[in-house]
């Protein structure tokens, strides 16, 4: 596997990368079953599959959450290259921001919803920071978790506003035994409260009015940003303590 954490050297490396489709698979790094998934079907699906690690300054809307995230990168480096990826890319964020976060690429209506209207501003940096990483890899393909299906939503319409040459492919939440999202930040949570965790899925399938289950969240301890139902899904973001926990399933397999 080829490491670039230098945007010049891996942008002379892109035009000398030999034709073939190119599949793009995008990560906050801290690796688990979930991102192989995707991992695992660029690699089905393309000639070449390049994979970046980047915790992106301007999406987190907390600091500490920022300074906390996990890292796990001689794990991550040793799973990517067991699995077959070609390419990784680890960029700093002096170099994405070079602009100074000057130029910032808004949407202004699902952006704002759900996870929007809780973190602001956290959208602007998911859409800004995907659309720097495209131009500099430019993917045939780019692969993205429904797990955060409102990220997948907006980034699928950004790319079909922008008339970006990239298809953009939604790939299904990968869930520990008990049904709880993989995410990396699941390892921040204490022993009491994972196991309290999967709850969320459990209450989020119930065929119960969404006020209900929301009453029901409550009650086993989560502290509750949104249970809302939008287009044909039902989200819900909760915390446990300090770990905000997010998921989201489909009305008809409720
Ligand atoms: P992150 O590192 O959290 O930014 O996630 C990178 C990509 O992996 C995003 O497209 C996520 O939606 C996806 N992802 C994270 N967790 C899961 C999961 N449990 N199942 C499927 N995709 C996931």
């Amino acid at each position: 596997m080829q490491v670039y954490k230098s945007i010049e050297t891996w942008r002379k490396a892109r035009q000398q990368l030999s034709s073939g489709p190119l599949g793009f698979v995008p990560t906050m790094g801290a690796l688990h079953a979930g991102h192989m998934k995707l991992v695992e079907r660029s690699i089905q699906e393309n000639k070449h599959t390049l994979v970046s690690i980047f915790i992106n300054p301007t999406q987190f809307d907390n600091n500490a959450d920022l300074q906390h995230y996990p890292k796990t990168l001689d794990a991550d480096i040793k799973l990517l290259e067991e699995a077959g990826v070609h390419t990784l890319i680890m960029p700093n964020a002096s170099e994405i921001y070079a602009d100074d976060y000057r130029f910032i690429l808004r949407e202004n209506a699902l952006s704002k919803q759900l996870c929007g209207q809780h973190r602001p501003g956290h959208f602007d940096g998911v859409l800004t920071v995907v659309l720097k990483l495209f131009n500099l890899v430019q993917p045939n393909k780019a692969y993205f978790g429904k797990k955060d299906f409102q990220q997948y939503l907006l980034i699928k319409d950004m790319a079909e506003a922008l008339f970006l040459d990239i298809e953009i492919i939604g790939c299904e939440t990968v869930r520990a035994k008990d049904g709880l999202a993989l995410s990396s930040r699941n390892t921040k949570l204490s022993i009491a409260e994972r196991q309290k965790a999967s709850l969320l899925y459990e209450r989020l399938r119930a065929s119960k009015p969404i006020d209900d289950i929301a009453g029901a969240l409550e009650k086993d301890g989560f502290k509750i940003d949104y249970v809302e139902e939008h287009a044909d899904r039902r989200f819900a973001a909760v915390w446990l303590g300090d770990v905000r926990l997010i998921d989201n399933v489909e009305k008809h397999s409720v």
